[in-house]
């Protein structure tokens, strides 16, 4: 099996004196859904921001789909952010006067490479998120439930190798929760690896490892 996560060691400070992640540990296979448990302020994002690129560890190593990271040349990396890893946050970040359909394009602004997906492509990815019905309406008159679904189709249509899920079901209720969970392995199925992290202990979103983050580091 692949590993397209592989941290080692890894810790980080915001201000050089008190570590939020301490040499901690992380590995993720292809096509593996980990979840990862943690109180409000245990360094959920902080893990997750320096797993997206989003932010810079201190010290430790990481290698992204088998390639090493040099964390001092972050920037170099911008490329997998915006086509390689789909993120998926709790606060959904739609664009509330775009349509379902425009938000889900949004990626292809920053990929100009990569080929805007045709009909049939759009046509599935809204099917698959139960979408179909509102391609036309503006995000701001979703409800949450299909905001998030929205953000989801939005991660996907990248063909991302990892999604990034911040805390995803974190404003929606048992209902749209498990629709999210349940999205979430069928996406695992198809072969791209899922990290989700939150610090609702009652949700179950795969069968793969599941960790707690405290004191930063992480228990199996
Ligand atoms: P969680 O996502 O688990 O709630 P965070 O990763 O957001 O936790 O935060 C972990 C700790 O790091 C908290 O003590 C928080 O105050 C601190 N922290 C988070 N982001 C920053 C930042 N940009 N600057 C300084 N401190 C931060
Ligand atoms: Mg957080």
């Amino acid at each position: 099996m692949n590993n397209i996560v592989e941290m080692k060691n890894i810790s980080k400070s915001y201000d050089g004196k008190r570590f939020v992640l301490k040499e901690l540990d992380f590995c993720l296979q292809t096509g593996e859904i980990a979840t990862i448990y943690g109180a409000s302020g245990s360094g959920k994002s902080t893990l997750l921001n320096c797993m997206g690129f989003l932010d810079r560890f201190n010290e430790g190593e990481y290698r992204f789909n088998g390639q090493a990271i040099d964390v001092k040349r972050i920037n170099n990396y911008t490329q997998y952010r915006a086509s390689d890893i789909g993120f998926i946050f709790q606060a959904y970040c739609l664009i509330e006067g775009l349509s379902v359909e425009e938000n889900i394009k949004m990626p292809f602004m920053y990929m100009p490479g990569r080929t805007v997906p045709g009909k049939a492509e759009m046509q599935d990815i809204l099917d698959r998120l139960q979408l179909s019905g509102l391609r036309a309406e503006p995000a701001g008159r979703l409800s949450g439930g299909e905001k998030q679904r929205v953000a989801i189709a939005r991660a996907l249509i990248k063909k991302p190798k990892l999604i990034i899920a911040d805390e995803p079901t974190g404003n929606l209720d048992d209902g749209n929760s498990k629709a999210v969970a349940e999205a979430f392995r069928d996406i695992a199925k198809s072969g791209t690896s899922i990290v989700v992290v939150t610090h609702n202990r009652n949700i179950e979103f795969g069968e793969g490892n599941k960790y707690s983050l405290d004191r930063g580091r992480l228990y199996l």
